[in-house]
């Protein structure tokens, strides 16, 4: 991942004043990496990185923190930035019908997305909705969404044999307006590639039809090509916005970089699976930390910030570090992860802390275990606690017994501590815990 990466880079950086131009080109080239690896299209990574470089030079590096990790901090801000800082829904804020149109290449999602939207449209949006195929070159491509229709209890404009997309277009507007619908959505052809004949169909269409929104639909798979289909699309007719689908699988959401970049316009929905309820609101913040391949760092930083009190938690670091990490440090973290959340919710957000992500697989994951586990810690005398070392058998058999628990959660609980204090260690050597909460702000 990118954070393991950078580990490298942090160490050489270390210790400066400012940061100057040969540190942050030397972090940056790691993030053209990881940018490349998540599919965004080289020209739009390009020009993220001079951008990104601009910005960073001369910044003077925080306290708290290393050079490094300002520069993951400010790549990250950027990134979210360019994403778009807010989510966008539709706008449909106008005299109705709303037509919404929808474009893009053959297979990229249109007639599911087109669905999917109409149903959150009319469940959470209350709208009256009517959704129109103006496919015409795909056989049963109209039927297609009239199944889908059903599906979701949305009204499909009826089918009439040989009409032209703009033909159809135009019936639909006409049944939308006598109809008093609310909203009409109308799902158009697929393109395999950018099509001359179909560019100039989907003109036409948008022409007679005045769409208040234009949403562009794309593959969230979608690598280099990213950049051509924006261009094409976005030069033929007047984008509101765009659609990524397939975010459920294994795509790092490059494109929605690249095709923020070229269209200039927000994504404003992302496809999280086949089923129709499988469509969320675009967050920038979430999709530029699954591009940085940083898991969801952030996220994790945020909370620890609200209620980890950092001192605390440095001081408890100290200990761990020098050996001195007793068992009452480690009930004093019991208690802070539970006002996290649990273990689990810690060993899953921190990159590379793998001997905390064993402890939550040994069942500490749970805020049940936690109880437990707290429950040993209490039947310890004060001098057991200070030294966790004097447990010996028989003084496990008598703290097993005195909290209700067994000797083998007592021995779960010494190597969790193990576990933990070589944990610790590692996250200091990132820069502590004061470092990971500064580099997010
Ligand atoms: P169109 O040609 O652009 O109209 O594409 P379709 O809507 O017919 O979708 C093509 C295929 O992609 C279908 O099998 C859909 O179920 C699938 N699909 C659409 N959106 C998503 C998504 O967000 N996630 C996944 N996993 N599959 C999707
Ligand atoms: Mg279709």
């Amino acid at each position: 991942s990118l954070s393991d990466r950078l580990g490298g880079v942090f160490d050489r950086l270390r210790g400066r004043g400012a940061l100057n131009e040969a540190d942050v080109r030397a972090a940056l080239r790691e993030v053209r990496i990881a940018l490349l690896e998540a599919d965004v299209a080289l020209p739009v990574v390009r020009q993220f990185v001079d951008g990104v470089t601009e910005k960073a030079v001369g910044q003077s590096v925080l306290k708290s923190i290393t050079p490094g990790q300002q520069v993951v901090k400010i790549v990250n801000d950027a990134l979210t930035e360019m994403l778009g800082s807010d989510a966008a829904d539709l706008d449909l804020d106008v005299t109705p019908p709303a037509v919404v149109m929808m474009v893009g290449l053959q297979g990229s999602g249109k007639t599911t997305t087109t669905a999917k939207i109409a149903k959150r449209l009319t469940e959470k949006g209350r709208k009256k909705v009517l959704m129109a195929s103006l496919d015409v070159n795909r056989p049963a491509a109209q039927e297609q969404l009239a199944t889908l229709g059903t599906q979701v209890s949305v009204a499909t404009l009826p089918i009439v044999a040989g009409q032209t997309p703009v033909d159809i277009a135009r019936r639909a507007l006409q049944a939308a307006k006598l109809q008093g619908f609310d909203v009409l959505m109308l799902d158009t052809a697929g393109r395999l590639h950018v099509d001359q004949a179909l560019m100039e169909e989907m003109r036409a269409v948008a022409e007679i039809s005045t769409p208040h929104e234009i949403l562009l639909v794309v593959d969230a798979l979608t690598g280099q090509d990213a950049v051509n289909v924006a261009t094409n699309f976005s030069q033929q007719v007047a984008l509101t916005g765009v659609v990524l689908t397939r975010m459920d699988g294994d795509a790092r959401g490059g494109a929605a970089l690249s095709m923020r970049a070229v269209t200039g316009k927000p994504i404003k929905f992302v496809g999280t699976g086949e089923k129709l309820d499988g469509l969320e609101l675009f967050q920038p913040s979430r999709v530029a930390g699954r591009i940085l391949g940083m898991g969801d760092v952030v996220s994790l930083v945020e909370r620890a910030a609200e209620t980890i009190q950092v001192e605390e938690a440095e001081a408890l670091a100290a200990k761990m570090a020098k050996g001195q990490f007793d068992m009452n440090d480690l009930r004093a973290q019991f208690n802070q992860m539970k006002r996290m959340g649990g273990l689990g919710a810690l060993a899953g957000m921190l990159p590379g802390v793998k001997q905390v992500k064993q402890a939550m697989a040994n069942g500490a994951g749970d805020d049940k275990m936690l109880v437990r586990l707290d429950a040993i810690i209490g039947s310890m005398t004060p001098k057991e606690r200070s030294k966790p070392e004097l447990l010996n058998a028989k003084r496990k058999i008598r703290i097993a017994k005195g909290s209700g628990t067994t000797v083998q959660e007592v021995n779960k609980l010494l190597k969790m501590h193990q576990e933990m204090a070589n944990a610790m260690k590692k996250i200091r050597k990132m820069g502590g815990l004061k470092g990971l909460g500064a580099m997010m702000g």
